[in-house]
């Protein structure tokens, strides 16, 4: 399998991870929200039964007869309630004065009983067939055969004789009778099934939606990772190239020493050199490649020390002193009179340092300077490594941190560089959470900044 294949695998992989964790969120989500709003309806809708059942118990309570047969009475208080065994002519504009709240009539019905549970009275349009034997619970559902529902409410109901009766009195006497009042739930069951078929219609919608959002995201996500990975490949390929040459220039020399016929075994010593000169370019080459990868990997870092940045730039400017006079360069620092200390690892400071310098020596014409100065400021140390060389163009100036970026690779080889000098330092500083900067200009000079914080 190909890294195309591989990656577009993994995106699927993860775009299918996505969908199933955001859909069972959002149907989890969703299907709370609908619970939630039903329950809420349900609520709204018994605190409704509850309130107009207690609008009428209250209007009911005083007026009820205490009579053993109380059907004249209710008939007259009640007209518009149909009457236990009496013509049902019910009129349709008194019910309304008791029934507060009662508008539309097709929704509600009300029930009386005698305290046995008799029915006393009833609404012309309670559900049929609807048992004429009380069931005392407070709160019904009841189902008629053609599949409607009703919530229904029952209540003691006391004649103004018992109204003030206390709690355990009214036991002893017993109540009037019973008010029942019921609603429909065809709106209820009506809004409930409106839902759901929200609920089912948008889910597949939905899903489309999430499937797409995944995948843009594990493409955004896998971005970094194929970056990174084209990078690692740019990498490898560039290592393989850098060796290649110094390794067939050595074969090549090799293999010209072993075809020297004897009597000239005294040119041995002549190609020897260039042998050395190239194992040593070799080794340097995987030396750097080591440093560099040790320096990007998180492994446990090296505890830290106290480094004097004075004895670093004042070491490395005399080391580098007779390289520079070569090449007839003058190479100086610039030190404060107090010693600067930061917390880090000396030999990679002196690396950094000494990368820098090299370079700067390295792209500077006989006759130029380079000045390494030493300074603080804003609680950091800046070492500034400042030449008068040939400058670099401002688009290159981004790229030559990049590993074997060279802005000239065939004048830079001929320096010896590896291409990998600028890519260290700037490892080495990030190392130490420091910062590197670089101002040039073609045929002026530049100036690498190096800031590292004082105390880490
Ligand atoms: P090299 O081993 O080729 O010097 P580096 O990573 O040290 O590799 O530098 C990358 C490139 O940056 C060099 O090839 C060179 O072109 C450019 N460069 C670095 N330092 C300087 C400098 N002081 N002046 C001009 N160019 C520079």
């Amino acid at each position: 399998m190909n890294s195309q294949q591989l990656f577009r695998r993994s995106r699927l992989q993860l775009a299918a991870w996505y969908a199933i964790v955001m859909g069972g969120i959002l149907s989890l989500s969703g299907l709370g929200m609908t619970r939630v709003l039903v329950q809420a309806n349900w609520v709204a809708l018994e605190r409704e039964i509850e309130s107009i059942a207690g609008t009428l118990h209250d209007s009911l309570e005083p007026i009820l007869p205490a009579a053993t047969d109380p059907t004249d009475v209710l008939q007259q208080i009640l007209p518009d309630l149909c009457v236990v065994e009496a013509p049902c002519a019910p009129n349709p504009s008194l019910i309304q004065r008791h029934t507060i709240g009662i508008s539309d009539r097709t929704t509600y019905y009300i029930r009386l009983f005698d305290n046995q549970g008799n029915l006393l009275a009833f609404s012309p349009n309670q559900p049929k067939p609807l048992s004429a034997n009380l069931n005392p619970a407070p709160w019904q559902t009841l189902q008629t055969v053609d599949g409607s529902r009703y919530r229904q409410f029952t209540t003691i109901i006391h004649s103004a004789a018992h109204t003030h009766v206390p709690d355990e009195v009214s036991h002893e006497h017993p109540s009037w009778g019973y008010l029942q009042v019921g609603r429909t739930l065809r709106a209820f069951d009506a809004e409930r099934q409106r839902l759901r078929w929200i609920l089912i219609a948008s889910f597949p919608l939905i899903l489309g939606l999430i499937a797409i959002a995944s995948w843009w995201l594990s493409g955004l996500a896998m971005q970094p990772i194929y970056q990174s990975y084209q990078q690692q490949q740019q990498f490898t390929a560039n290592a393989a190239h850098e060796l290649r040459s110094p390794l067939a220039s050595l074969l090549a020399t090799v293999e010209a020493i072993l075809r020297l016929p004897p009597e000239e075994s005294e040119q041995v010593s002549k190609l020897l050199p260039t042998v050395e000169r190239q194992g040593r370019r070799l080794s340097q080459l995987v030396a750097d490649l080591l440093l560099l990868t040790s320096l990007e990997q998180d492994g446990t870092p090296k505890p830290l020390q106290p480094c004097c940045l004075n004895d670093i730039v004042a070491d490395l400017t005399e080391e580098l002193a007779e390289f520079a006079a070569t090449t007839d360069i003058r190479l100086s620092h610039q030190l404060p009179d107090t010693e600067i200390h930061v917390m880090g690892q000396e030999s990679q400071l002196y690396r950094l340092v000494s990368n820098l310098i090299a370079n700067a020596i390295q792209y500077t014409p006989s006759g130029g300077a380079v000045i390494v100065s030493l300074a603080t400021r804003d609680r950091s140390a800046k070492i500034t490594v400042k030449d008068t060389g040939i400058g670099i163009p401002a688009a290159e100036q981004r790229r030559i941190f990049e590993r074997f970026y060279r802005v000239n690779s065939d004048r830079s080889r001929t320096t010896g560089g590896t291409g990998l000098g600028l890519a260290i330092a700037q490892a080495i500083v990030q190392r130490h959470q420091g910062h590197l900067s670089l101002n040039s200009e073609i045929d002026q000079g530049s100036t690498f900044t190096v800031s590292l914080p004082i105390d880490l």
